[in-house]
């Protein structure tokens, strides 16, 4: 199979669909792949790397939808991307399809095939083209947080660590998932006092045991929130209710019973946020203050760090992309219903319910 790698041009997006050892095992099932000029770049992935496994470097991103059968990247495509893609071609990316319609119905017009990362999904209901990116997520909640607890960003000015005598920082977090657990293993590596909350009881069971003693468990209720926010340093909001926006967990009242320079981290922000006053920002510009509260609520966290999400993505992608360009689509779903439930646009026809239902689209 041609398979075609652009370069992402979302703003600010420095990931690319495919490492060069990815690449290495296309070349070695019999594939052909084309790598756009500097499409690896921004994530530390120079051309001749790609070269040198055998990839062929195509000039422009207008080359490569054109020869490719099958196109990997990361991000949805873009609006200047829409009319390059074409009948037929399959397009394996993160799609998010449900928050948008101009790309919901520019992809019903492509005729395309497009599979989506994020609802591929395993029979254990695991989302595994997901998971590496919230276990980049949750690492840099902390890094970020600790950051901006600093009191030239607007925080309390307290190192997350402390020093002998002087207390370490606390923090809070909201939903012992992917993220979460991520997060919380960061905060506790750096010395933090750590509280981390979830509705379901067998997965704080398994926090208990996994995390380090400086790790506590909390069942998640708003009377158990509010009494952990007096003495908060920093809050990570990581909650997910699958196929809905995220909960209030912290409304503009509760602010109030935070110390100014708290900071509070919102990773769902893309399920809408789980604190009420968090709106989204951008990695040039990623805190706002609302009533003394340091707010960071980056929409793609990952992006800052595009050199290890490429390759955590990539470890990911790779054995199902493998398995698309081995058999074509219509055998790989066929055979693995993760890849089956990925499928979303087929055709001109929306083939997954919950973007169907959303649009009010047939289905
Ligand atoms: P996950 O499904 O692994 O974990 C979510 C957890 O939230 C589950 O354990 C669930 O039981 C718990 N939960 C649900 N309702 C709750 C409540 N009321 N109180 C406490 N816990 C509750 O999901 P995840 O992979 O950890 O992702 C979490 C969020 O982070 C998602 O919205 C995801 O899209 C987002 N995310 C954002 C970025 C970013 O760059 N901003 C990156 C990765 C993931």
């Amino acid at each position: 199979m041609k398979i075609g790698i652009p370069k992402e041009i979302k703003n600010n997006e420095n990931r690319v669909g495919m490492t060069p050892a990815g690449v290495a095992e296309f070349i070695r099932h019999g594939h052909e792949v084309m790598v756009q000029h500097t499409a690896g770049e921004n994530s530390g992935f120079a051309d001749e790397e790609y070269e040198k496994v055998g990839a062929r470097i195509l000039p422009d991103i207008q080359s490569v939808y054109r020869e490719a059968e099958m196109i990997i990247k990361v991000k949805e495509p873009i609006a200047e991307e829409y009319p390059l893609i074409h009948q037929d071609q399959l397009v394996f990316t993160y799609f998010h399809f449900a928050c948008d319609r101009e790309l919901t119905d520019a992809m019903i017009k492509s005729g395309a095939v497009c599979l989506a990362y994020e609802t591929v999904e395993t029979d254990n209901h695991h989302l595994p083209l997901l998971i590496p990116m919230s276990e980049v997520a949750g690492r840099m909640a902390i890094i970020n947080g600790a950051y901006y607890l600093q009191k030239t960003k607007g925080g309390k000015g307290k190192l997350i660590s402390g020093v002998p005598g002087v207390n370490r920082a606390k923090v809070l977090v909201l939903g012992g998932g992917t993220v979460g657990e991520a997060a919380a293993r960061m905060a506790t590596g750096l010395g933090a006092d750590v509280w981390i909350t979830d509705i379901s009881l067998p997965r704080l069971r398994q926090l208990e045991m996994e995390l380090p003693i400086n790790a506590h468990t909390l069942y998640s209720n708003e009377h158990n929130i509010r009494k952990e926010l007096s003495d908060v340093d920093i809050v990570v909001g990581s909650v997910l209710v699958p196929g809905d926006k995220a909960p209030h967990l912290i409304t503009r009242d509760m602010l109030k019973l935070m110390e100014p320079g708290t900071v509070l981290v919102d990773v769902a922000i893309d399920q809408g946020g789980c604190f009420e006053t968090s709106h989204p920002t951008t990695h040039s510009d990623p805190t706002f203050m609302v009533d003394g509260i340091v707010h960071y609520a980056v929409a793609n966290i990952p992006g800052a760090v595009p050199h290890t999400s490429t390759i955590a993505l990539t470890n990911a992608t790779l054995k199902y992309a493998l398995a698309l360009a081995d058999k074509g689509w219509r055998k790989a779903c066929k055979e693995d219903k993760a890849l089956y439930r990925g499928l979303n646009i087929v055709n001109g026809k929306v083939v997954f319910k919950a973007v169907a239902d959303v649009f009010g689209l047939e289905y």
